[in-house]
């Protein structure tokens, strides 16, 4: 069964989302001037009311009923962004999710029906960088997804302007090749999605140092809300799972701190 999602576990890296390099804070990284968001969803209350939210932010937003529709829409707009329910009829969320990612890796924000599900979908590993349980605010949905695209319009960027050389963090046997944005442990590659890559990174700046939930959604996600933590919670799950339960300590009611095993 988990082979069936690999392909969307080797989306590691994005097309550059944004042509717009003027006038960049640090912190206020700009959206693309303009957004275009495939909106899946086969209830038709939900699909409109999203699209018509996001229209209102100025972004064209197309919507598909079911899962051929997307893939075909996704190939035919080459969207920005993608907010997919996991169930749709035909094929769900997590084959379309695999089947646009094979095609063309694109920032994707799955919407669930429980909260306890995504747990498990982060667990498969199908490369959504977010994710949102139903029912939610369409406030949230909107800045969660413009979180989105400025992560992946500052990673397009880094990887434009390569020339800023970012160190590989050596800890342990574990080594992170931040320019190459590749993982291993032991001498193995290991497949990260682009989230846990940044969760990571950021654990591993400062090691044996605790990092609250709030902080890590604030600055893997650009998120700050404490509805958030759990998608925090979930992402951790998947680095133990991919790299060993012993790199990263859970310090309970406060967050995580990443442990590498000698040296650093
Ligand atoms: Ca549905």
């Amino acid at each position: 069964m988990r082979g069936v999602w690999n392909s969307c576990l080797m989306a590691t890296s994005y097309p550059s989302a944004s042509e717009d390099h003027a006038a960049r804070g640090l912190h206020a990284d700009p959206l693309p001037s303009a957004v275009t968001v495939l909106v899946v969803e086969d209830e038709p209350d939900i699909a409109n009311a999203i699209a018509n939210r996001l229209a209102a932010e100025g972004w064209t937003a197309e919507i598909a009923g079911d899962g051929l529709a997307a893939v075909e829409a996704a190939a035919r707009l080459r969207p920005d962004v993608v907010i997919l329910d996991v169930m749709l009829p035909g094929i769900d969320g997590l084959e379309v999710c695999r089947r646009i990612q094979a095609e063309r890796p694109v920032p994707v924000l799955m919407l669930t029906a429980r909260d306890d599900e995504t747990d498990v979908l982060v667990g498969l590993g199908v490369g959504a960088d977010d994710y949102m349980t139903k029912p939610f605010s369409m406030r949230e949905l909107v800045a969660r997804t413009k979180s989105l695209l400025r992560r992946v319009s500052r990673a397009g960027r880094i990887a434009e302007e390569g020339a800023m050389p970012l160190p590989t963090i050596v800890a342990g046997d574990v080594q992170i090749d931040r320019a190459q944005r590749r993982v291993s442990r032991a001498g193995e590659l290991v497949h990260l999605t682009p989230t846990e890559f940044d969760l990571l990174v950021t654990l591993a700046v400062t090691p044996r140092t605790v990092l609250t939930r709030e902080k890590l959604l604030a600055d893997v996600w650009d998120w700050v809300d404490a509805s958030g933590t759990r998608t925090v919670d979930s992402h951790i799950k998947a680095l133990r799972r991919k790299l060993g339960a012993d790199l990263i300590r859970t310090v309970h009611g406060v967050g995580y701190a990443f442990e590498p095993q000698d040296g650093a």
